[in-house]
C-alpha cells in the first residue's frame, strides 16, 4: 500500500515591538539576563497587564498578509501550567476567539505553485529561557512576556521539502510586513511540527506525532526526513504509531520520545479576568491596512515583468528586501535594468559583506550606478575599468564620470592608437602571433591581454580583437 505524510506546522514568531506584550519592558535581544523585567512580566501578585497595541496591530496585519478573516471580537485566555520559565504559572494566549482565522500562504516549489491553508494566527506571550549549568539551572526572564504570534497551518504539507519551502515563504512574508525580523539565531522563530502518515487517498488522519521546539527550518526538514520513514517502517512491521511528543536530536540526527501528548483540557483554559475582550472599530482596521505591503510572490512577478529580469535575479531581490528596494531606487533613474541588476547583485552586494558598509551608508547616489552602466554601454570605459571606478565610488563618493575624467580612464576606441598597441604586442610576441596565423585561435586571447596591458586596460577589447585578427589573418 502507498502511504503519504500529513504535516501541519505551528510556527511561533516574536513580534517586532519596542516593548513587551503586557508591560513597558524593552523587547530587545541580547541584554544581560533579568535586566528587562518588572513586576508585571515576573508575575508578581496584584499587577495588571496592559495590552501592547502595536502587537495587536502587527497580528492583524499578519492576518491581512496571510489572507485571513479578522474577527471583530478577540479574547485572551489563560493557559495554566507550571514550568520554571513561566513566572505567572499561566501563559496568556487566544483560544476560542483568536485575532485571525482561515487564511493561506501561496508559494512556489520546484516551479509549481503550492498553497498551505492557515487555520489561525493568534497572539500570545513568550516565556523565559532556562539555562542548565554543571551544578544548577537558571532562568532568564528577559524573554518572558515578549509578544509571540502562533501561526497554525492546516495539515496541507506532504513532504519535508514542502515544509521547508512553506516556512521560507512564511518568513519572507513576515519580514516583508515588518512583523518580525525572523532572526532564527536569536530564537525569533520556533516551530512545532505535527506529522502523521496514512494510506494514500484516505481521509482519516493517522496518530499524530509532535516534534517540539525546532529552531531552524533546515532542522525541521531533517527531522521530517527522519520521522516520516520511521513511521512508515513501524507500520510496515505491523506496529501502530503512538500519539506522542518527540524531541529532535540534531547531533544524533534522530527524534526520540519525550512524553505522550496532553490535551487542551489539561491546561484548564479560561478567559483572563484582567483583560476585557478586544473589539476594535472599522477605523482601527483601516489604519492597520495602511501597513499592507506587496507580498514576495507578487514582488517577484513584478520584478520579472517591469524590469525584464531573469527569475534568479528577481529571487535575489525577494530574499534580500533592502537590496531589492535599492535596485528599484537605482532603476528609477532609467538605464538598462538587467545591467543595473548585475551591478547591484554582483558588485554592490559583495561590498556589503564588510561590517562597516551598509546600503544606508553608501557615499554615492543610486543614480551614480546608472551613470556607470551608461559609461560601459556607450563604450566610454571598459567593463574592467568600470570595476575600479566602482571601487573608487565606494571610497570617495565621487560621480563615475568625474572619476573617469580625473584619472584619464576613457576607453581607447581610436583605431590608430589601438593599431600601434597591436603592432607592439605582435613584435614583442612573435611566437603567439605565429600560432594565431597558423590557426590556433586561443593565441589571440594572449595577444589581446598584452594589448590591454600596454593600454593600461583602456583599449576597447572588442576592437583590439578585431584589429589583431585583421593584422594576423588579413
Ligand atoms: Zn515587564
Amino acid at each position: 500500500m502507498d502511504y503519504e505524510a500529513v504535516i501541519g506546522l505551528e510556527t511561533h514568531v516574536q513580534l517586532k515591538t519596542l516593548s513587551k506584550m503586557w508591560c513597558g519592558c524593552a523587547n530587545q535581544y541580547g541584554a544581560e539576563p533579568n535586566t528587562q523585567v518588572c513586576p508585571v512580566c515576573l508575575g508578581m501578585p496584584g499587577v495588571l497587564p496592559v495590552p501592547n497595541e502595536q502587537a495587536l496591530r502587527l497580528t492583524a496585519l499578519t492576518g491581512y498578509l496571510l489572507h485571513c478573516e479578522l474577527p471583530r471580537h478577540v479574547q485572551f485566555d489563560r493557559k495554566n501550567y507550571f514550568y520554571p520559565d513561566v513566572a505567572k504559572n499561566y501563559q496568556l494566549t487566544q483560544l476560542a476567539y483568536p485575532s485571525t482565522v482561515n487564511g493561506h500562504v501561496d508559494f512556489e516549489m520546484q516551479g509549481e505553485s503550492k498553497r498551505v491553508r492557515i487555520t489561525r494566527a493568534h497572539l500570545e506571550e513568550d516565556v523565559g529561557k532556562s539555562f542548565h549549568f554543571d551544578r544548577q539551572s537558571g532562568v532568564d526572564f528577559n524573554r518572558g512576556g515578549v509578544p509571540l504570534l502562533e501561526i497554525v497551518s492546516e495539515p496541507d504539507i506532504t513532504s519535508a521539502d514542502m515544509a521547508h519551502a512553506y516556512l521560507n515563504a512564511l518568513k519572507d512574508i513576515l519580514v516583508y510586513g515588518k512583523i518580525s525580523d525572523c532572526d532564527m539565531e536569536k530564537g525569533m522563530v520556533r516551530c512545532d511540527v505535527n506529522v502523521s502518515v496514512r494510506p494514500k487517498g484516505s481521509q482519516t488522519l493517522g496518530a499524530k506525532v509532535e516534534i517540539k521546539n525546532m529552531n531552524s527550518f533546515s532542522g525541521v526538514r531533517r527531522a521530517l526526513q527522519y520521522e516520516i520513514p520511521r513511521q512508515l517502517e513501524a507500520i510496515s512491521r505491523g506496529e501502530s504509531i503512538v500519539q506522542e511528543t518527540r524531541r529532535w536530536d540534531d547531533v544524533a540526527n534522530m527524534t526520540e520520545s519525550m512524553r505522550t501528548k496532553e490535551d487542551a483540557h489539561d491546561y484548564r483554559y479560561f478567559p483572563c479576568p484582567d483583560l476585557v475582550p478586544f473589539e476594535p472599530s472599522d477605523n482601527w482596521f483601516e489604519t492597520v491596512r495602511e501597513g499592507l505591503v506587496e507580498l514576495p510572490m507578487d514582488r517577484k512577478k513584478r520584478f520579472m515583468e517591469q524590469y525584464q529580469l531573469p527569475e534568479n535575479d528577481a529571487e535575489v531581490f525577494i530574499s534580500d528586501v533592502p537590496l531589492g528596494d535599492y535596485f528599484e531606487k537605482v532603476a528609477s533613474h532609467g538605464g538598462n535594468p538587467k545591467a543595473l541588476a548585475n551591478w547591484v547583485i554582483n558588485n554592490l552586494r559583495a561590498q556589503l559583506v564588510e561590517p562597516e558598509v551598509s546600503l544606508d551608508s553608501l557615499r554615492f547616489e543610486p543614480a551614480a550606478l546608472v551613470e556607470l552602466v551608461e559609461l560601459v554601454d556607450t563604450g566610454k570605459i571598459s567593463s574592467k575599468i568600470a570595476q575600479s571606478v566602482f571601487t573608487d565610488m565606494f571610497t570617495s563618493g565621487k560621480a563615475p564620470a568625474a572619476i573617469v575624467a580625473e584619472k584619464g580612464l576613457v576607453q581607447v576606441s581610436d583605431t590608430g592608437a589601438i593599431e600601434q598597441f597591436c603592432d607592439q604586442a605582435i613584435e614583442a610576441n612573435p611566437g603567439p602571433a605565429e600560432d594565431y596565423r597558423q590557426g590556433k585561435d586561443a593565441a589571440l586571447n594572449f595577444l589581446k591581454g598584452q594589448v590591454m596591458k600596454l593600454s593600461r586596460g583602456k583599449a576597447n577589447p572588442a576592437l583590439v580583437g578585431k584589429v589583431l585578427d585583421q593584422k594576423l589573418r588579413p
